[in-house]
């Protein structure tokens, strides 16, 4: 369980988190959205104690980031953004010496090789880590983000940089594994919320934009815009009056982009006909999650 109340973050004069509020309890996985600089990594530091909030309250499991960083260190697991590690270590050497930070000495030997195995680091268990791929890196860095068991994972675009194939299989890793813990991983690619999350948490400039059910996102995103050019011209107030359209949008020479709850279409038709209007052309506008975020993310 992790619960953030009214985080705000200064870096000098610029503020990098906004009275950003949310609570993530065991099971979910969130998916942490946002452009480059929103303040992703920032919450993230602060909830694993790596840097103090400038205001507000962080709990990790009921401890406090800042009065009880040992206890919420004992219950985190983190993968850093850029994921840093030791390149002249061997893979099973780091991964021991990352166990021996949190674990007593009769227990490292069986949580590596029990780690070794979850990730599929077993073919490349005895190599230096400077000698692995982008991919195989990555599991070493879940690998000992995971190694203490911890109840609450905090995963710095985890997915950065891997190839289509090993995607997939961090993705089924992270899903996997997430049932049993509290899992927040930041990204900018939608579809890896829609992969891996089932609640979506998007950030912009600091504050949080939106706060969904992973479905319902993507219910959102597939809400038909249709493109719709008149012969005659329209006051978009009437276009808003039809029911099922959401928002009208004006475009020029007669032409509306309309956002709609449901198919419109023949209830626009119907519209033309009654005001004796005609329409030239309609044409359906693909939504997608991009187009959401998008949305959401651009001012
Ligand atoms: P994200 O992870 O979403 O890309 P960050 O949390 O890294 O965003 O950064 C949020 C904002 O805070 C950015 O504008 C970034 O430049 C700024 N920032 C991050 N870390 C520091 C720092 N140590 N000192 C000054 N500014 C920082
Ligand atoms: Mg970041």
């Amino acid at each position: 369980m992790i619960s953030v109340n009214n985080v705000s973050k200064q870096y000098d004069k610029q503020w990098a988190l906004s009275d950003v509020s949310f609570q993530v309890t065991k099971g979910e996985i969130v998916g942490f959205l946002g452009p480059n600089g929103a303040g992703k990594s920032t919450m993230m530091k602060i909830i694993t104690c790596y840097l103090p909030a400038t205001s507000g309250i962080v709990k990790v499991e009921g401890y406090d980031t800042l009065e009880q960083s040992i206890e919420v260190r004992k219950q985190v697991g983190y993968l850093p953004e850029h994921n840093p590690l030791y390149l002249d270590m061997y893979v099973r050497e780091y991964l021991s010496f990352v166990a021996g930070i949190h674990l007593s000495k009769n227990l490292i030997a069986k949580a590596v090789t029990n780690m070794i195995e979850l990730t599929g680091l077993t073919p490349e268990s005895h190599k230096k880590i400077g000698a692995l791929s982008k991919g195989y890196r990555q599991r070493v860095g879940l690998a000992q983000a995971m190694i203490h068991d911890p109840k609450v994972l905090i995963l710095d675009e985890p997915t950065s940089g891997l190839d289509p194939n090993q995607l997939a299989d961090i993705r089924q890793l992270i899903k996997n594994i997430g049932k049993e813990k509290t899992v927040i991983l930041s990204t900018h690619i939608m579809q890896e919320v829609t992969a891996i999350c089932n609640r979506v948490i998007i950030i912009n400039k600091g504050k949080i934009v939106a706060d969904e059910a992973a479905h319902a996102l993507v219910k959102q995103s597939n809400k038909p815009i249709l493109i719709i050019e008149f012969g005659q011209s329209v006051s978009p107030a009437l276009l808003k009056n039809i029911e099922g359209v959401l928002q009208v949008e004006t475009l020029p020479n007669n032409t509306f982009r309309i956002h709609a709850q449901t198919d419109v279409r023949q209830a626009l038709f119907t519209f033309a006909v009654n005001t004796k209007n005609t329409v030239l052309s309609m044409q359906q506008e693909n939504t997608n999650l991009e187009n959401v975020f998008r949305q959401l993310t651009k001012n």
